[in-house]
């Protein structure tokens, strides 16, 4: 039997408040987790752990904002104070800006690199100090597709993304030594609170779902969540340094297929 099951596991998710963060939380307390729900907003936290708890799991809140040193030292501290370990580390928590690089303010440009990047890259040095002791460990970063697909509106997001998936290749490559697997996850467009401007537009909405997006929807936060539970649990165990697109198909869209489409002859068209 192939082994999706984190049982007993102690999981640290940051970003857990809400969309994919939160859904990776109930995912991976289903698979046996315990969780520890770090994020800026306690009581959106409390209800992702009241429903961690009904799924017979514990699960802890700390408040954290990760663009702060001493929250996300605090945050791994409580963790181990609590749980005596940190098997995983899923980085989540991040905002956006949708913004052409040539309007983005310094401090606007600082935010996103910040939130995504640094935040990411002290968690796992937080974290991995733990897992590194432990000879075991397992990181997971959420990327983006917009890692790759080139995004004029998405600039500096787009830039930290991609830096993201390097950055994941660059700590699986030093930690492997340690036991300890790194991999990302690159999602598409997700239905959350993040891409509500997409997604609420009904116009919007449905050229994105007829011509940009392959798979014709949106995902639902717990299929990147479905990700997640596979690369935290055995059933990865020989997968550290890679990004896993789920993505409905958006980065193989290549041309797009609706729109080149209406310019071809009818008995042409797909
Ligand atoms: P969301 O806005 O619903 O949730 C973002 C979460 O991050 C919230 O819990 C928020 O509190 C937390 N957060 C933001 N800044 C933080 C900080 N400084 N410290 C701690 N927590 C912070 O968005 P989402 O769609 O669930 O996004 C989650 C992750 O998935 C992000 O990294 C995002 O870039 C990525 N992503 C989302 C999509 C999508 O389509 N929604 C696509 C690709 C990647």
């Amino acid at each position: 039997m192939i082994d999706f099951s984190l049982k007993d596991r102690t999981a640290i998710i940051t970003g857990a408040s809400r969309g994919i963060g939160k859904a990776i939380a109930l995912a991976f307390a289903d698979a046996g987790a315990d969780i520890v729900c770090a994020s800026r907003t306690v009581a959106d936290l409390e209800q992702t752990a009241v429903e961690i708890s009904g799924k017979g799991r514990s699960a802890m809140v700390v408040k954290t904002d990760t663009l702060i040193k001493e929250d996300i030292d605090n945050m791994v501290a409580a963790a181990v104070k609590k749980f005596g370990k940190v098997d995983i580390l899923v980085n989540c928590g991040a905002r956006n800006l949708p913004m052409p690089l040539m309007k983005m303010r310094e401090d606007g440009w600082d935010k996103i690199i910040d939130s995504h990047l640094k935040g990411y890259f002290l968690c796992i040095q937080a974290a991995g100090q733990v897992m590194m002791q432990n000879k075991k460990g397992n990181i997971i970063n959420i990327a983006s597709m917009m890692a790759q697909v080139v995004n004029p509106y998405n600039g500096a997001y787009g830039t930290a993304k991609a830096a993201t998936v390097q950055m994941t290749k660059i700590f699986a490559s030093e930690l492997s030594g340690y036991n300890i697997r790194c991999n990302a996850i690159a999602p598409g467009y997700v239905k959350t609170k993040m891409t509500e401007p997409l997604w609420s537009n009904p116009e919007i909405f449905k050229h994105f779902t007829n011509a940009i997006i392959p798979l014709k929807r949106f995902a639902d936060p717990s299929e990147i969540a479905a990700a997640a539970v596979f690369l935290a649990s055995d059933a990865a165990s020989y997968i550290t340094g890679t990004t896993i697109f789920v993505d409905g198909g958006v980065t193989i869209s290549g041309i797009n297929r609706a729109e080149f489409g209406a310019s071809m002859p009818e008995h042409l068209r797909l």
